[in-house]
């Protein structure tokens, strides 16, 4: 039986005329972090809009498969339920309700009540900030404590795959720090990743595998440690000679 959680193959996506996406083959196996590095523009988050069949109305051709079937179309709550859970760019908690509440919706295709409230008391320890914070509107949180809440609120889905896209962007160091605490904790429990960022020193030192995107072609990939170490990644992607 094969490893892999994600395959993606041959996957082409064009909004009208520009190229997002260009034929990418990308795989993800089971208890893998692998990351997605690359520049603005690169398609990245076209890729994991892709996955999750949230892109706007476009051209998406090739494969992409979940736990050997076939994803293309599945609407957002279908996944959920077959485990697959995305904290997209921007966060995208509901800002109108409390983060209580924002954290029992992570969890609406649980029926464990006891498990749910120890997996909320579970995340106020792991984010006191939320735990001060859990009856006031998750729109009046800061960009930092969002992205811990719509990552708390993920988990509460007990996801296999977990598809994170650039939670590290407009965060203080201090908070990059947390987050990446917080994946890597998640990984280690046994949750699969697939992490978009641009800080892809602290992403490829996190991850197992890695790939390079450029201008809608992956252009490189392998182990997280030696691409740390490629004179190529260095000199373009960790500004480092
Ligand atoms: P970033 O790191 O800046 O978020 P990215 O690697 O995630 O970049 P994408 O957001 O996937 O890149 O964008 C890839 C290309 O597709 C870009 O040229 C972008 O302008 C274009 N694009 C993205 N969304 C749309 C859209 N809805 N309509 C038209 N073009 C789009």
């Amino acid at each position: 039986m094969s490893d892999n959680i994600l395959k993606i193959q041959g996957l082409k996506v064009a909004y009208g005329g520009i190229k997002a996406v260009k034929g990418i083959d990308l795989e993800v196996n089971k208890g893998e972090l692998v990351t997605l590095i690359g520049a603005n523009g690169a398609g990245k988050t076209t890729t994991l809009k892709a996955i999750t069949g949230t892109l706007p109305d476009c051209k998406v051709e090739g494969v992409i498969s979940y736990m050997g079937q076939p994803l293309k179309g599945s609407k957002s709550f279908e996944l959920v339920r077959q485990k697959l859970a995305m904290v997209p760019e921007g966060r995208g908690v509901f800002t109108r309700m409390s983060i209580h509440e924002n954290l029992l919706m992570g969890a609406y295709t649980r029926d464990d009540k006891a498990g749910i409230e120890a997996d909320v008391e579970k995340w106020f320890s792991v984010f006191p900030r939320l735990k001060e914070r859990a009856a006031q509107m998750a729109g009046t949180l800061s960009g930092g404590e969002q992205q811990m809440l719509a990552m708390a609120r993920a988990l509460m889905s007990h996801p296999k795959l977990l598809l994170l896209d650039e939670p590290s962007m407009g965060l203080a160091p201090i908070m990059v720090e947390k987050i990446f605490e917080v994946i890597r904790d998640v990984h280690k429990q046994g949750i699969t990743v697939l992490l978009v960022e641009q800080n892809a020193k602290l992403a490829l030192e996190a991850a197992n595998r890695g790939y390079v995107m450029d201008s809608g072609a992956i252009i490189m990939g392998g182990n997280a440690q030696d691409m740390l170490h490629d004179p190529r990644v260095k000199a373009a992607y960790l500004g480092e000679e």
